[in-house]
């Protein structure tokens, strides 16, 4: 029996051992989440949504210690942790709303009536990974439970302890037996097994554009549903004409929050070159002063890497003649840490440039004007978010247009609301999650003709 060892990535002590899910038992979990889904698609909508609001609010109630679990098997900063615990609430609370208000259309046809309806697909497996153990899970799980499905859960192996939790604060709250079920395991093992049983209807996947791919091959199978939210090498283009003072004090925590572990991170920096020296005399002091360290001390902004096999993937980055121009600092000793890093002269072909590193380390380039930043914003395979500051609403509109990703955003990093769609572009994914549409994504559309003859 495979076992897998879950440890705090700032000190290295290892806070649980987790059992994996075996195939029998992936097969065993999905017939009783069928089961399950049965009757719980015949459960009135207003009915399913009182449910996933008692969940809500019982994920309210336990948002301390989700944060908790968060803070020792991710390392992620305890005001970090909170939002994300608060954000699996939000879902809850937000998808619940859309349980009544999954309407069809009615279309107009001779001799009869046309109306559709979105049925649910049954049962939905979902796959996240280590990076925001929480929030991705809910993202899948949230508007497939309200949409009528059922959710087989599949956490990284590194994070699987508020998995597991969340799938217990369900069935405390309510929730049938089976409805909502953790799977905790490794993707070759467990995520296999769940990827390939031909009792899933779809597959809700976050993590890498290689495993991403592999995934779609192996649905494609099954003719298996699938949304891919994979990587991303995001660029924050500075013009100019912005607020720079507010462009550089921003642009610290656009790529290190997480540890610069976040599909959205803006680690591809492309100022005007007029403004190039001015905005990096003022990113200095801006990198230099982030609170690097313990990540349950609430001063903390940002908290080491998930693993000694990641710190060392980020490290490799930087070996050879690469020096940064810009360090921050991080604790000695144990744990995970790798300094806040900018480097600057680098080609635009660069390993640093073009490949996501997934870790603190941001690369600034220079650029000439509109057209060129946005070529050189496009020249990524990934298309997933971007940043643009001008104080020029017209050139903001263009190039948000002209950059070819999901989520941009203009004077701010923001790239995620659980109301707005987010996904991605080429390589960063297929499909799309959260937002207006969000339960849409977990049905089928089934059109039905009522004869009014004879
Ligand atoms: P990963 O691809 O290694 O693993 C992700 C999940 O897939 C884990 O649960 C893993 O166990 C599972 N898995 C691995 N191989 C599998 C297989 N063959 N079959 C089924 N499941 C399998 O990714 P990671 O290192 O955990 O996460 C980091 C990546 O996630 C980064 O590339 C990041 O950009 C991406 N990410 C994307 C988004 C987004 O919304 N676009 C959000 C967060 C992270």
């Amino acid at each position: 029996m495979n076992r897998h060892r879950v440890l705090n990535p700032a000190n290295e002590q290892v806070v649980s051992v987790v059992k994996e899910t075996t195939a029998h038992e992936v097969d065993a979990a999905v017939r009783r989440a069928a089961k399950a889904q049965q009757s719980w698609a015949a459960t009135a909508p207003a009915d399913r949504a009182r449910l996933l609001l008692r969940f809500a609010a019982a994920v309210d109630e336990n948002i301390e210690e989700l944060a908790r679990l968060e803070v020792l098997e991710a390392g992620h900063p305890i005001g970090n942790a909170r939002w994300e615990a608060g954000n699996v609430r939000d879902l809850l609370d937000y998808a619940a709303g859309g349980a009544e208000r999954l309407t069809g259309l009615q279309i107009p046809v001779p001799a009869g009536i046309d109306v559709t309806f979105h049925e649910p697909m049954g049962v939905i497996g979902v796959i996240a990974p280590w990076n925001f153990p929480m929030p991705i899970a809910a993202w899948g799980a949230a508007p497939a439970l309200a949409a009528g499905n059922a959710v087989l859960l599949k956490p990284a192996e590194m994070t699987p302890l508020t998995a597991i939790r969340l799938a217990q604060i369900g069935r405390e709250a309510g929730l049938p037996e089976g409805l909502f079920q953790t799977l905790p395991g490794s993707g070759r093992i467990t995520g296999t097994a769940l990827v390939g049983h031909p009792g899933v209807a779809k597959i809700v996947f976050t993590g890498s554009t290689q495993v991403g791919k592999h995934i779609m091959a192996a649905c494609a199978q099954q003719l298996k549903r699938v949304t891919l939210e994979l990587g991303g090498k995001n660029p924050n283009i500075v013009f100019a004409d912005a607020d720079i003072e507010a462009a550089a004090a921003a642009a610290p925590m656009s790529f290190l929050d997480n540890s610069g572990q976040d599909c959205c991170a803006r680690s591809l920096i492309l100022v005007q070159r007029s403004v190039h020296d001015r905005f990096l005399e003022l990113l200095a002091p801006a990198v230099e002063s982030v609170v690097v360290g313990d990540p349950a001390d609430e001063k903390t902004q940002m908290g080491p890497l998930i693993s000694a096999a990641h710190l060392e993937t980020v490290r490799a980055y930087l070996e050879g003649d690469t020096r940064a121009a810009i360090e921050g600092s991080a604790p000695d000793g144990p744990g995970f840490w790798f300094r806040p890093t900018v480097l600057v002269g680098l080609d635009a072909d660069a390993p640093l440039v073009r490949e996501e590193i997934f870790g603190p380390v941001a690369v600034v380039l220079p650029f000439e004007d509109e057209s060129d930043a946005v070529r050189l914003a496009n020249s990524s395979r990934y298309g997933l978010s971007g940043s643009v500051w001008t104080r020029d609403v017209g050139r903001a509109l263009r190039v948000a247009r002209g950059v070819r990703a999901g989520n941009l955003s203009v004077n701010s990093h923001s790239s995620v609301r659980y109301w707005t769609p987010f996904g991605g572009f080429k390589e960063s994914g297929l499909g799309r999650e959260l937002g207006p549409d969000a339960l849409l994504a977990f049905t089928e559309t089934k059109n039905v003709f009522i004869s009014t003859e004879g």
